[in-house]
């Protein structure tokens, strides 16, 4: 695979470069030179495979012979042992449970992927990385769980002190070894903030092998194209034509869906759904990127103020709005709205969704009042498990829900984190301190 840099079309990279370097010298993205598409083959029968088959038949077909399929085949076992079921919530309306990894939120995809596919090539090395990431709230805990005790990587994760979840904070916190929880006084866009600064830091770099695990990261996009995959195999049957409505942050997952697309999944449009964090849908509108101050919601692993793959989004479009605006939708709700959602799919669909699903939701319903006279089967994509904001969601629906065990057992686990102001150079330090 070869990619180039979203400011500077002459700056390629392997996969390999791609994936330890993050971000281009330049600052850009990394973006595939060109889509490989899926074969036809493999389409026609698709829904005869597993969740496994599809993603090492994707896998091959974007690394072709960087890794041999043998390899891909490993790594994929060693990635995935849960899959993304998608359950149907009304008449040709289904959810994508993109919910059943070990931190029991969507990035489990991306981060056990990463993982595997970096300790592949590291192994051929024998080189030291840092991993550096900024979370929301579910990057966090899907990263540390990905990478926990992964030889040869160590993980430094940052996070926004009071701004995520109790078990999203456990989650990142209590597992210790290679990997350190960094708790910093601010918002989630100061934390991402101080890892671009290090990654643009020459002393940081010239003493550290840095590499980041946010979705700018190629190795996390990838993966997360194999569910939209997996949701038309499932759904293939129906013989409809499928809408996405992706709840977006980073815009990350939509960014998935849309190398999907180009890769040759038969999709008919994408919905951008976000909270009051609304810089894309309102450029999709209005034409205009107009990103602000992210602002504090009820689906917090969403309150991103300047989505960091708002460059590459357009970029599979050539940065033509006419373009974007054919194949996505941008809607955005509040929290009433989110919470009212909530409310109304329980009580219709007897189904209980986290914040963030909620919104996908309400995007979904929000296209297709927009399409009405069309015939499609809607899909949303639930990226976290409900009980991952247990007390929003039972103070929401007025009623307790369960806790998987997984999650129950964290919560006795006594948290360790390290305080810090949102400071550069406090971060520099603390990070030379671990050499
Ligand atoms: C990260 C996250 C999102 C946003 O995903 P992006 O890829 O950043 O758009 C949505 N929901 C949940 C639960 C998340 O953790």
């Amino acid at each position: 695979m070869i990619f180039y840099s979203t400011k500077t079309a002459s700056l390629k990279a392997s996969l390999e470069e791609a994936i330890f370097n993050s971000l281009p010298p330049d600052n850009g993205l990394y973006m595939p030179a060109y889509f490989p598409r899926i074969s036809d083959e493999f389409l026609a029968d698709i829904e005869n495979r597993s969740f496994k088959e599809i993603a090492i038949e994707i896998s091959h077909t974007l690394f072709g012979n960087e890794i041999p399929r043998t390899e891909i085949e490993t790594l994929i076992d060693q990635a995935y042992d849960f899959e993304a079921p998608a359950v149907q919530t009304g008449q040709d309306e289904y959810v994508l449970e993109l919910f059943h990894g070990p931190s029991m939120a969507f990035k489990d995809f991306g981060a056990r992927f990463m993982a595997a596919i970096m300790s592949y090539f590291l192994k051929r090395t024998n080189k030291e990385i840092r991993i550096l990431v900024a979370t929301s709230g579910d990057t966090g805990g899907a990263v540390a769980q990905g990478f926990f005790k992964i030889p040869g990587i160590t993980v430094t994760i940052l996070y926004p002190s009071g701004k995520v979840s109790d078990i999203q904070e456990k989650q990142l916190t209590t597992l210790g070894h290679n990997v350190t929880a960094l708790e910093v006084d601010g918002s989630f866009d100061d934390c991402q903030k101080l890892v671009k600064e290090a990654f643009l830091d020459a002393e940081l770099n010239s003493k550290f092998n840095l590499a980041s695990a946010n979705s700018i990261n190629i190795a996390r996009l990838i993966p997360q194209s194999f569910y939209f995959f997996s949701a038309y195999a499932q759904l293939k049957k129906f013989g409809k034509p499928l809408v996405f409505s992706v709840p977006s942050g980073n815009f990350g997952n939509l960014s998935a869906g849309l190398l999907a697309f180009r890769m040759g999944l038969p999709v008919k449009h994408f919905v951008a759904s976000t909270n009051s964090n609304n810089a894309v849908p309102r450029y999709l509108h209005t034409a205009v990127y107009d990103p602000a101050p992210s602002i504090e919601t009820v689906s917090n692993a969403m309150d991103v103020g300047s989505p960091s793959n708002f460059v590459r989004l357009i970029r599979f479009f050539e940065d033509d709005w006419n373009a974007v605006t054919e194949k996505v939708s941008g809607f955005y709700f509040d929290n009433d709205q989110t919470q009212k959602a909530m409310r109304d799919v329980y009580s219709n669909a007897n189904y209980v969704m986290c914040p963030h699903t909620a919104i996908a939701y309400l995007g979904l319903q929000a296209y297709r009042e927009k399409a009405r006279s069309e015939d499609f089967i809607g899909v949303f994509l639930s990226t976290a498990h409900p009980a991952k904001f247990i007390e929003l969601v039972e103070q929401t629906l007025g009623k307790s829900i369960e806790t998987p065990e997984q999650l129950k057992s964290l919560l006795e686990i006594e948290k360790v984190s390290i305080k810090m102001k949102s400071d550069f150079l406090e971060f520099k330090k603390l990070l030379m301190s671990q050499l």
